[in-house]
């Protein structure tokens, strides 16, 4: 019956839209994440930007101031001045240190160093020319300006490529990023497109586990209005309607039983009334036909078929009467102890003549203390006599049929075996439904109802006993029920 999935309509609903939100909460949180990081390069990048132009602008000032005080000493050997140079290189100094430490590319490490060594240079170079002068020595003066003014022009171009550097690196940088945020972006609408198929499949398979099997239950409901109860739903679905579907499959098989039923009530029915009732036309026509002409004897035979005819229809009818309202369970029990013998003897005392005609032997055995079982002794004086009434009917002249009873764990059993036609396996497994009979030769000659057993059954399992049939075909059969004490 199950197929694929066992789980329920809820959990695969759960876990459909649990799978739909973790989808898109991911692909929301890869965009946010993304978006940070694109914003937080993109003002780090700025900033650093910013604050390398600063530098730029501060070495340069601090440089232009050193090259002014430089000049003036020399010119005017005033101390103060020279106090003013070294305050302003330390600053230069201090202000290159802090863009070092600052920078992140090796390009603008290596320009910012060559800066310092070019500083380092310019400074001695100073320093030297400051020693002369104080010494009043005399020295080569143009070749320390022309030597100082090519480490500061040096310095103040390395200056200028490092501000088009950091330039052109921010550029690339916006680049690159603008790149990888187009790639992002692409990513996320991919994934975005993945969820949104994903989901529409997800949930067309959910909505399709679901309503598939509702709709082949919706077939075969039509199946059954037009008549056909085969039970053949199988079907791949969630627990629930896979419960659904086996109740279906299982009033199918009612219904089919049901079906059954009546048609071998019909059939029962069309046989069981018009041969008893052709019976009594013709006798009756007999009759009439010939009134006063007929001789006594003849006359008294027609009327015994007549009356005999008549029985088994009203026969008939209480059995079926007395078979629906058990089944209806209408039928009151009067439930009281008592010994099983006296029954025993009854039915057998009434099927005597019969049996006599068919020169058939009844025996009657009992082995033990008959105890005292808690029964309604009209209903099983109705079970005794039609396993007694089957017994003779089914056994041919000359047979045998022995009744006994012995005590059982908890009760009594009986037991009724005959030298009979015996029954085949097949129909033991089926005797005992309403309106079922033996299906061989022997029994389909000799007439019946397919009545009495059910209403043993009946009886028997109103009790709270036992009833069943142990039978080989040719060798006889023997029906036995158990009853409680
Ligand atoms: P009926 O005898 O009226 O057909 P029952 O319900 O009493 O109805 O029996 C059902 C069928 O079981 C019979 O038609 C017969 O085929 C089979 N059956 C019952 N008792 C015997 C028996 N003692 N020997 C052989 N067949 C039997």
């Amino acid at each position: 019956m199950t197929g694929y999935s066992k789980l329920n309509v809820i959990t695969r609903l759960t876990g459909g839209f649990l799978v739909l939100l973790i989808i898109t909460t991911s692909v929301s949180v890869y965009a946010i994440v993304k978006l940070n990081e694109f914003n937080k390069a993109s003002t780090h990048m700025l900033d650093m930007g910013d604050r390398m132009t600063g530098y730029k602008e501060r070495l340069s000032n601090a440089l232009l101031s050193q090259v002014l005080y430089e000049k003036k000493y020399v010119i005017s050997t005033d101390n103060t001045l020279y106090n003013h140079f070294l305050a302003t290189s330390e600053d230069f100094v201090r202000y290159l240190d802090e863009a070092i430490s600052m920078a992140d590319t090796p390009v603008v490490k290596e320009m910012l160093a060559n800066i310092k060594n070019q500083h380092i240079e310019y400074k001695t170079l100073f320093e030297e020319e400051a020693r002369h002068l104080r010494l009043h020595k005399t020295y080569r003066t143009g070749w320390y300006k022309a030597e100082k003014e090519k480490t500061v022009e040096n310095m103040l171009e390395e200056l200028n490529n490092l501000e088009l550097y950091v330039e052109e690196d921010i550029k690339n940088r916006i680049k690159g990023l603008t790149e990888a945020g187009a790639r992002a972006l692409k990513t996320a609408v991919a994934m975005a497109i993945f969820s949104l198929i994903f989901g529409i499949i997800l949930a067309a398979g959910i909505t399709r586990g679901i309503t598939k099997p509702l709709a082949i239950m919706k077939r075969k409901t039509r199946e059954i209005s037009r008549g056909i109860f085969e039970s053949s739903l199988n079907l791949s679905s969630p627990p629930e309607i896979g419960e659904l579907a086996r109740a279906f499959n299982l009033m199918c098989d009612r219904l089919g039983e049901m079906d059954r039923m009546k048609s071998d009530f019909f059939s029962l029915m069309a046989h069981e009334l018009r041969t008893p009732l052709s019976s009594i036309k013709a006798g009756i026509t007999l009759l009439e036909k010939n009134e006063g002409c007929l001789e006594e004897q003849r006359k008294e035979r027609v009327l015994a078929i007549l009356s005999e005819e008549c029985n088994r229809l009203i026969g008939l009818v209480n059995s079926l009467l007395d078979l629906s309202k058990m089944e209806a369970g209408m039928v009151s029990f009067d439930l009281a102890p008592g010994t099983m013998r006296p029954l025993i003897e009854k039915a057998i005392a009434e099927i005597e003549p019969l049996a006599s005609v068919k020169k058939i032997s009844v025996e009657f055995n009992t082995t033990g203390q008959s105890p005292f079982v808690i029964m309604d002794n009209e209903r099983i004086l109705q079970v005794l006599r039609n396993l007694l009434g089957n017994a003779i009917k089914f056994t041919p002249e000359g047979g045998r049929i022995t009744v006994s009873s012995r005590p059982a764990e908890g009760g009594l059993e009986v037991f009724v075996t005959d030298s009979g036609s015996g029954i085949s396996e097949e129909d033991c497994a089926v005797i005992f439904d309403k309106y079922k009979q033996a299906t061989t030769e022997v029994h389909a000659r000799i007439r019946g109802t397919g009545l009495g057993l059910a209403i043993a059954k009946h009886v028997v399992d109103a009790h709270g006993g036992r009833i069943w049939v142990e039978s080989k075909q040719e060798k006889g059969s023997t029906f036995a029920f158990f009853l409680p004490a």
